[in-house]
């Protein structure tokens, strides 16, 4: 078989489209050492791609080599070969690409004084010519599928070209945020960005807005390396979304790993949203097998659940450390609202959310207000990014993603809070010990209505919905208390008859083991069960039915959850038990729900992922009421 054809059907395997050609290069960059990387694309790739890099170049005497399959630089021995560390090591990329479009490459190591030129026809042994030129390579793809015409019709609309091509670029950029990428179109500037840190990284490629919704994780243990960043929940979208995963500086797709991430935010966002992440593995490369697929997406771990649980952890960690609570504590230690010293209680830690309340008397309105003007003024993120854009990013953005503004609008407690952060660090301000925190007793607490109460926290005005935060509370309560192995139960002196259909029984069979350990007492009596023994929070006049409502969701969200039974049990217990309502609930009763949510390890989000607080800035109050 003719050389040109065998590259021709390797071409098959790599070669599908512009952007893998363009990822084919890229990749071979990074090997080069080339810390700035430009590409520049004409008719989404199909009639141009263009690409200059400042690594390493290609020797005059390698150069003939480099279009030819099988010369790799990059693979010496066997060993290599188990342990592959650079992106190429097949040797067949340029080869295949030269195959199907007319490749130029131009290239100058640094040792060598002239640079040299090749021009690739397929079949005709390639030209070389010296030529003036900076260190580094160029390389240019003209007329891709110029002579297959069945794969250049096969190519889909300049948008779609388009939108893999930017991906594929936009990973690089967020895997590789130690170098300068620049990348255009036709033209027109999508993005040139700087060496900068991840998180600068992100908001230059993503926008400012998602500035304090980033959650960074860092997770780490003798084997593998977690770092990266989560989003809020309220960064999870419906479609969309950005879902990246890095694996040894090589973005990845797995199933298996984006499953550990849905697991984290199970209980935080609603199930038909897609969580914000950014991850970056970092594994022993012998641990992986990227072989398995020519386009080395997909990979093998050979410990799978390995992997997946530290990604679990490590986002549940993230989530877990940047809940409502850190950032309140941090909010109040870098403040020095009046407040703190005036209500400086040290009998009554219990209460750190203690003020007046149901009489409505404002504690020390004088000193609230304006005690933190620089609060109202912060805006978070004004921070300029310094790279160049043109106003041709925004289109294109906003083109290929659906409409921020869906998120943005919401009122959002993380972009106040951490907005606040740092405009802080600016303007130094006094600072509280976290452990005074318990003994501050500040803000106001204040009965809407039987479902609603509002408080004031720091410059935040916080909506909180009594029945959800119940459910939050109690679900984690339950489910420490089980991991403390102490559970608590009251006899009860007349055991109370539970009367199930079949189904029901099938389903109670399967939990009965577990749901004792939530301080059930149950037992079977002839064809019915009772119970004789109730978890303290559990009303013995509705015992009854709710067990059977806990029955009913546990079998509901078996369905519709992934978490293991025990979970699922402690969100069936917590919203179906029966919270009375009531209008008139004491200060004291107020503040220690507040204290008792914010003390939960995600008190946002109902146990069934539905807010339990809106929190208000100055700056969300100003916007309602523009
Ligand atoms: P592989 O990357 O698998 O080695 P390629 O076909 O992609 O195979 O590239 C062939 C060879 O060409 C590489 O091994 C490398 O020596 C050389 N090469 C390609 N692109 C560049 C570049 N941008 N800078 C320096 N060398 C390059
Ligand atoms: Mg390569």
């Amino acid at each position: 078989m003719p050389d040109y054809l065998a590259n021709q059907i390797a071409a098959g395997e790599v070669v599908q489209r512009p952007d893998s050609v363009i990822k084919e290069l890229v990749e071979n960059s990074i090997d080069a050492g080339a810390t700035e990387i430009a590409v520049f694309v004409k008719n989404a790739g199909k009639q141009l791609i263009h690409i200059l890099d400042n690594g390493k170049g290609i020797s005059e005497e390698d150069m003939p080599l480099a279009v030819k399959r099988h010369a790799t630089s990059k693979i010496l021995s066997q060993q290599d070969l188990e342990c592959i560390r650079s992106f190429g090591f097949r040797g067949e990329a340029l080869a295949s690409i030269a195959s199907v479009a007319n490749v130029e490459i131009r290239s100058k190591t640094k040792e060598a004084e002239l640079g040299c030129k090749l021009l690739s026809k397929p079949n005709v042994e390639p030209e070389i010519e010296p030529m003036k030129m900076e260190n580094g390579t160029q390389i240019f793809v003209r007329n891709l599928f110029y002579n297959v015409p069945a794969r250049r019709k096969f190519l889909r609309s300049n948008i779609t070209e388009f939108k893999h091509i930017s991906e594929t670029m936009t990973k690089f950029a967020i895997s590789h945020n130690d170098k300068r990428f620049t990348f255009y179109d036709d033209n027109n500037l999508i993005f040139d960005v700087p060496p900068q840190d991840l998180k600068d990284r992100l908001l230059a490629l993503m926008g400012t807005d998602i500035s304090g919704k980033l959650l960074p994780v860092e997770y780490s243990n003798a084997i593998i390396k977690i770092t990266g960043f989560v989003g809020t929940p309220e960064l999870a979208k419906k479609n969309t979304g950005a879902k990246y995963f890095f694996l040894n500086g090589r973005s990845i797709i797995s199933k298996s790993l984006a499953y550990a991430v849905f697991l984290s935010f199970e209980n935080l966002i609603d199930r038909s949203f897609k969580p914000f992440y950014v991850l970056k593995i970092e594994l022993d490369p012998h641990r992986v097998d990227i072989n398995v697929h020519p386009q080395k997406h997909e990979v093998k771990f050979d410990d799978e659940a390995l992997v997946h649980n530290a990604v679990k952890t490590a986002t549940m960690q993230a989530l877990q450390k940047n809940s409502i609570l850190t950032d309140l504590e941090i909010l109040t230690k870098k403040s020095n609202s009046p407040i703190e010293k005036v209500y400086h209680n040290e009998d009554d830690s219990n209460d750190f959310l203690l003020v007046n309340t149901g009489t409505g008397e404002i504690v020390g309105d004088s000193e609230f207000s304006n005690t933190n003007p620089s609060y109202g003024k912060s805006k978070g993120y004004s921070g300029n990014y310094s790279g160049g854009y043109s106003n041709k990013k925004e289109d294109f953005w906003n083109k290929g993603s659906e409409s921020k503004s869906d998120f943005s609008k919401e009122i959002s407690a993380y972009e106040e809070v951490f907005g606040n952060i740092e405009s802080q660090t600016e303007t130094p301000q006094g600072t509280i010990e976290l452990a005074d925190i318990d003994k501050v007793t500040e803000g106001q607490v204040w009965q809407f209505s039987s479902d609603y109460m509002l408080f004031k926290f720091n410059d935040n005005l916080v909506l909180l919905d009594i029945l959800k935060s119940r459910q939050r509370i109690l679900y984690e309560k339950q489910l420490k208390r089980i991991k403390k192995r102490q559970s608590i139960s009251q006899k009860l002196l007349f055991p109370i008859m539970v009367q199930l259909p079949i189904s029901k029984k099938v389903v109670l069979d399967e939990i009965l083991d577990e749901i004792e350990k939530f301080g059930f007492g149950v037992r079977p009596v002839r064809e019915n069960f009772e119970l004789f023994e109730l978890p303290p929070e559990i009303d013995e006049s509705s015992a009854a039915n709710v067990f059977e409502s806990i029955i009913d969701s546990y079998h509901e969200y078996k369905l519709l959850r992934t978490g293991d039974l025990l979970d699922n049990l402690a969100v069936a217990i917590a919203m179906q038990s029966y919270y009375p309502k009531n209008e008139n609930m004491s200060a004291l009763e107020m503040t220690s729900l507040v204290k008792e949510l914010l003390e939960c390890s995600m008190p946002n989000n109902c146990p069934r992922g539905r807010k339990t607080m809106v929190i208000m800035g100055e700056k969300n109050l100003r916007e309602m009421l523009r």
